[in-house]
């Protein structure tokens, strides 16, 4: 009960902060000056952080791989920062994404290197507007958001305002309520802008299972507009119904304003896809898509609506990691924030598969950062490359793209990240015991059905299963028992997103049966090798 006061007056503090502050007065200009400084911006981070405390699990990495201050600063200025980045890889410099979330010990040259959840913290700063990957509420990633860090982010709007003519437009949320604090921040951001959201539209779950966070939101929704910010009250919608942000979108349109929305991928395709179930003109909107891998068949439904889709790559310990100009308008392509992170790749294996994949490491950039991160690995593969649009991102020196983005090992269905391991222990350990088999009976199967990202649990016909309902029940209890599973429990729950199937599992083309398929963009059977 205290631990849960002390979140909501960090909550409100954060709020009230946020809105007493004043914005940056050039935003572009700061982005711009960060971009040009990011390689000194990096080596004094690194330098009055991990340098300057020998407890930092990287102090030590960088010392078992013979790495000292004046080596690291040689090496950027001679080779510049990805290149220095790949070779730190190589030398053990790194954190893979079971290391970062505490689940595996760190070991290097024979030596285990103490860490836990506190240890990537940037030190210089503090904050208080915390959000919480993946929705639980007892574990999970704790990101306090800075207040420094908040203004900063806000300067990109101006970019995407211009790449993408939003300033006429009317906001529309369809995003998450509390305790995920993105779409509370987004709302007091576009108040803070002077064009405040009109309608924020959240799938909120049963007052049963969420009354607590609907009160929550909404005592912090009060606060907002008794501090002067023009902040809506969620608009919930009803199970499995996203008419009523279809038809808002529409009846906005007759009246001549077009409306820019922001979501994540799934509900916001479901939002394209009953307008054009109903007949409703959302012509010229504007969806600006993230969490998921934005497929070929979602984005064909946002243009059989004529509508424009936005992907945006956001990771919640890092920020926002890039977004798409106008002319990126095919697959999941983004201009990397190349001011506030470094991104390389490196080909590996993906776990509990058998194909590779180009995976993603990250390091933070930015002197204000929540977390100072050199290399870490959150299970994400792309295709780094050079941008050759003609857009304001490109002429700006957003000149690195990423493509092909998506989560492998973990299960990203709408939004929301479970990491593999964890589900594969319900599949061979918890179905198996309550309905009997063995492991290899259950798998689950994510894949990119046309409307929204579909969670298949196959389970094999010789098990005999009586009920489908309750394999479905077992499955989404345990789900949100697990981190993160909370939120993903109730959005797959609402959505329909599970489905149970009773058939055998799938094979890849080396034999073996994997409790998680990924069915996405990359992992089908075609690219295993
Ligand atoms: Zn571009």
């Amino acid at each position: 009960m205290l631990h849960e006061a002390a979140y909501y007056m960090r909550m409100s503090l954060g709020v009230y902060r946020l809105f007493r502050a004043r914005s940056i007065s050039d935003p572009e200009r700061t982005v711009l000056d960060q971009m040009a400084n990011r390689e000194k911006s990096f080596l004094k981070t690194v330098q009055n952080t991990i340098f300057a405390n020998p407890e930092n699990p990287y102090n030590r990495m960088f010392q078992l791989a013979g790495c000292s201050f004046g080596d690291l600063e040689q090496g950027v200025n001679r080779d510049g920062l990805e290149s220095t980045l790949t070779g730190l890889h190589r030398a053990g410099v790194y954190l893979s994404h079971d290391e970062f979330k505490c689940k595996k010990p760190i070991v290097r040259s024979g030596q285990t290197i103490a860490s836990n959840h506190a240890s990537f913290l940037n030190p210089l700063v503090s904050g208080s507007f915390e959000s919480r990957s993946g929705g639980s509420r007892s574990v999970g990633t704790i990101t306090r958001q800075n207040l420094r860090n908040q203004l900063y982010r806000e300067c990109y709007h101006s970019f995407m305002s211009r790449e993408w003519d939003l300033k006429h437009r009317a906001f529309v949320g369809l995003m998450p309520i509390l305790p995920a604090s993105w779409g509370l921040g987004h709302c007091l951001q576009a108040a803070r802008r002077g064009n405040p959201a009109e309608r924020w539209f959240a799938i909120g779950g049963t007052m049963r299972n969420s009354g607590h966070y609907r009160a929550v939101t909404k005592a912090l929704v009060i606060l907002a507009k008794a501090l002067g910010a023009k902040v809506p009250f969620p608009s919930y919608l009803k199970q499995d119904d996203f008419s009523p942000a279809a038809e808002w979108i529409a009846g906005r349109l007759q009246e001549g304003i077009p409306s820019w929305v922001s979501g994540l991928v799934s509900p916001c395709v479901r939002v394209a896809a009953v307008a054009l179930e109903k007949g409703l003109d959302i012509r010229g909107t504007i969806f600006r898509a993230g969490g998921e891998a934005l497929t070929d068949a979602k984005r064909r439904v946002f243009e059989s609506a004529e509508a424009e889709v936005l992907p945006n790559y956001h990771i919640n310990e890092l920020g926002l990691i890039g977004q798409a100009c106008r002319q990126m308008n095919k697959g999941n392509c983004i201009h990397i924030q190349r001011d506030a992170v470094a991104v390389i790749s490196y080909r590996r294996k993906a776990p509990l598969t058998d194909y590779e994949v180009n995976s993603l490491l990250f390091t933070s950039l930015l002197p204000f950062a929540t977390r100072v991160l050199v290399n870490v690995e959150m299970d994400d593969a792309g295709v780094l490359d050079r941008a050759r649009c003609d857009c304001i991102y490109q002429r700006a020196g957003f000149v690195d793209q990423l493509s092909e983005i998506y989560s492998y090992g973990k299960l990203t269905g709408q939004g929301i990240t479970i990491v593999g391991g964890d589900v594969v222990r319900i599949l061979e350990e918890i179905l198996p015991q309550r309905f009997g088999g063995v492991p290899g009976d259950y798998q689950i199967v994510e894949e990119e059905a046309s409307l929204q990202t579909q969670v298949l649990l196959r389970v094999s016909p010789r098990v005999g299963v009586a009920s489908i309902e309750a394999i479905k029940e077992t499955f989404l209890r345990e789900v949100r028992k697990l981190y993160g599973g909370s939120a993903a429990g109730r959005q797959w729950q609402h959505t329909g997103a599970v489905k149970v199937v009773i058939g055998e599992p799938y094979v890849t083309s080396s034999g073996k049966v994997l409790s998680l398929h990924l069915l996405g963009p990359m992992t089908g059977d075609k690219h295993e090798s």
